[in-house]
């Protein structure tokens, strides 16, 4: 089934968070099998979202997934066993340093479906780490919209809600949500966070 002699394909699904990036990338991985084909997936060990060995998507879809600290550990673990494997996913790419884009090359001349599944903006609204370079070279980008949480229109922007200014704070509930470019506040919605405060004052057991 393994061909040397077929280009491979790199299809990148991208978009804010709550848009259902990981929720395709499992989808996409759970057919592959069904078709029979080998199937690996690697993550950042950043992601602390969940559980260590899988990715999960906001809707609680998970796929079994290898925890990476480095595009460098990442190709250790699969050249090995590369010539059994038909399709690599890859999630939260974003995470990853720009040594991810050569491999993703490399993989492609040697006939691998690559799918790699990230965001596409920080919080900041700026395009984030190598994703923008993988978009560039993909056969294939699918870009996802979640829903504005102000006003339900279609939301490509990821809405920092709390106070930190780090750039790798992960799947933290409350912490971020959905934005249309009207609603997105780079950096910190000061509003929002009032309001997110008033919302858990409000819903806090015993206040209503
Ligand atoms: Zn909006």
């Amino acid at each position: 089934m393994v061909s040397n002699n077929i280009p491979g394909v790199l299809e990148v699904i991208t978009g804010p968070m709550f848009s259902g990036k990981s929720e395709e990338l499992i989808r996409r991985l759970k057919r592959a099998r069904i078709a029979r084909q080998r199937v690996v997936c690697f993550k950042p060990d950043i992601d602390l979202r969940y559980h260590r060995t899988s990715i999960a998507s906001h809707s609680s879809q998970t796929h079994e997934a290898t925890t990476v600290s480095s595009v460098e550990r990442l190709r250790e673990l699969l050249y090995p066993q590369l010539d059994d494997i038909e399709v690599i996913g890859v999630d939260e790419v974003q995470f990853f340093d720009s040594a991810i884009i050569p491999l993703a090359v490399e993989l492609i001349a040697l006939g691998k479906r690559v799918l790699m599944a990230g965001l596409d903006t920080t919080f900041a609204g700026e395009p984030f780490g190598p994703v923008p370079n993988l978009m560039a070279i993909a056969d294939t980008v699918t870009k996802l919209s979640a829903v504005c949480m102000v006003c339900g229109a279609a939301a490509i922007h990821t809405q920092r809600l709390g106070q930190s200014q780090e750039l790798v704070v992960v799947g933290a509930a409350g912490l971020y949500e959905a934005r249309c470019r009207t609603h997105f506040r780079p950096f910190l919605d000061e509003h929002a966070s009032e309001q997110l405060e008033l919302v858990s004052v409000l819903e806090a057991p015993g206040t209503t």
